[in-house]
């Protein structure tokens, strides 16, 4: 009996055991269409999932054009994880409408960074990618759940040089100490201990110190250059799996990756400007974000200009963009899903707009008021309760939790998922596609046989895809192997032939053969087209 397709609720963010159990019960239900194996373990051990989606009847995975899809390779921004399921899913609800996998193979990585979103997810702590607890500095505070109430929160503390004090109007807050504020002052840490802690106030907080999108090879800087880089170009098990698996799979000719920043469409470049970006790509980036755009409702931003409005572009080195164009020469896109902040209705534009300390506060106390107002609500404030803190004494905590203000709620990330999935049908469908038409075989005279056949590009990517792909050797060119049959000759000079890369749709080249075969033999030969990103294609020819 036919298992059915699992629903994906849009409830409350995924632990890693409720990831596991919705990605194998789709494959389950769907077998022809879905297959759970991993790309390999995260550094504690836990599977980084991925799934293969295509439709199993009409070829291998490997041999069509591949769009890749990945999440949450930042722990907090668990919303990619949902977003990534949600096409997972979709993708096999309409397969029945669709011919989208009966040509293309989706490799889809729902959680890059399985341990820091368990992290996250369970503690409401907060880190970048991955905890540097394995090193431990003195003077540095490592998140822990110190009351025992299951979360890590925030620590506010009096203290003279406090520069924080009580928000006289919504006292859940704390605002930015002012020249005629009253005390009492604040300070304040992330909930946790200090390891071997001098007693001064020099106390430096972990968890900032590795951002694997800083961990691609393109333009890698080492620390103090660009913050979070780790040691070298994948130096994460994680990401050296995703490198692994990109590099070892020559199909693939489109990447989405899911982050969870104010809502916006990204694309390249993430260092210097267009101007060092082909403008051919940049005009067909900018086509395909503009349906991102339409799809979402969010904003375009190449990733140089996503920051706020009073700081220069920033250069992002070892950032995916960089890499997914240069080092691949494709067209990548990340959505950045959006953040609390968006569903309180405050648009990116002025999330990110220059701001004075007061606006910033302002739009906080917005916030505020509109979780007030909401009927259906995650719990994003716990009160300050006062605790007696093993080092630093009298101390409360309390405050916003990071995992709900660093992503949408719920609902309103569902309907961002549609039109990210639509978007995703849109780019996965520009796919190339590489064909062997008008198979031909003619009896010349004696035991000669003629072989015609034509190799055409019938998708709308080239196999180089972009201008950059075309440089690079990266991408695969078309190749043609032609392979006589047993007792067949090939008469003419040339069997193979390498054909280069084909541009879309209306670029084919015909190709011709003669051999000689005995009387009574049926089977001439096997033509295999290896087409890159385009797929590959294999025909047997008989007379
Ligand atoms: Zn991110």
């Amino acid at each position: 009996m036919a298992k059915e397709i699992p629903v994906l609720p849009f409830k409350r963010f995924l632990k890693f055991d409720e990831l596991t159990d919705f990605v194998s019960t789709l494959a389950a239900a769907r077998p022809d269409l879905v297959t759970l194996t991993s790309i390999g373990a995260s550094r504690e051990g836990r599977a980084i999932h991925l799934l293969t989606i295509t439709d199993a009847a009409t070829g291998k995975p490997e041999d069509k054009p591949a769009y890749l899809i990945h999440g949450n390779i930042h722990a907090l921004e668990l919303s990619g994880t949902h977003a990534a399921l949600y096409t997972a899913r979709q993708l096999v609800v309409d397969h029945d409408k669709s011919d989208l996998l009966k040509r293309v193979v989706f490799y889809i990585v729902p959680r890059i960074n399985p341990d820091g979103a368990e992290f996250a997810v369970t503690t409401s702590g907060s880190i970048r990618s991955r905890t540097d607890r394995s090193e431990r500095e003195a003077n540095t505070l490592y998140q822990e759940d110190v009351n025992g109430d299951g979360l890590i929160l925030t620590m506010r503390q009096e203290h003279p040089d406090g520069s924080l004090v009580t928000d006289p109007k919504d006292p859940r807050l704390l605002i930015r100490r002012k020249r005629d504020s009253a005390g009492p002052f604040y300070r304040t840490l992330p909930e946790g201990l200090i390891h071997d802690w001098d007693g001064t106030d020099n106390i430096r907080v972990e968890g900032r110190s590795f951002d694997w999108n800083r961990n691609w090879s393109y333009d890698w800087r080492p620390e103090p250059e660009q913050g979070g880089a780790g040691d070298f170009p994948f130096s994460e098990p994680e990401m050296r799996s995703m490198a692994e698996f990109i590099h070892s799979h020559a199909n693939i000719f489109g990447i989405l990756g899911y982050h969870t920043g104010p809502g916006a469409v990204l694309r390249p470049p993430s260092t210097g400007s267009d101007t060092d970006l082909s403008e051919e790509d940049v005009r067909v980036m900018d086509e395909l974000a503009q349906i991102g755009s339409e799809y979402t409702g969010l904003p375009i931003y190449p990733v140089v200009k996503y920051h706020s409005a009073d700081r220069r572009d920033i250069n992002l080195r070892g950032h995916f963009h960089n890499f997914g164009y240069h080092h691949l020469g494709l067209f990548v896109f990340e959505f950045e899903l959006g953040i609390l902040k968006n569903s309180a209705g405050i648009e990116t534009e002025e999330i990110l707009a220059a701001k004075k300390p007061e606006e910033e506060e302002e739009e906080m106390r917005r916030l505020m008021k509109w979780w007030d107002e909401q009927e259906e609500r995650d719990e994003i404030y716990k009160p300050w309760t006062p605790f007696e803190h093993p080092q630093l004494g009298k101390v409360e905590i309390g405050g916003l939790l990071n995992r709900h203000l660093a992503g949408r709620t719920l609902p309103d990330l569902e309907e961002i998922s549609k039109g990210t999935y639509q978007f995703t049908v849109e780019h996965a469908s520009r796919h190339p596609r590489i064909i062997l038409e008008d198979v031909q075989v003619d009896a010349v005279g004696g035991d000669v046989y003629r072989i015609r056949a034509r190799t055409a590009n019938r998708g709308h990517f080239p196999t180089n895809v972009s201008n950059q792909g075309r440089s690079l050797r990266k991408l695969r060119a078309v190749q043609v192997e032609f392979h006589p049959a047993c007792c067949v000759n090939l008469l003419s000079n040339q069997g193979h032939y390498h054909i280069g890369h084909m541009n879309g749709l209306t670029d084919s080249r015909l190709l011709e053969w003669f051999v000689s075969a005995p009387p009574g033999k049926q089977k001439l030969c096997e033509i295999r087209v290896f087409g890159g990103t385009g797929g590959n294609v294999s025909v047997y020819v008989t007379k």
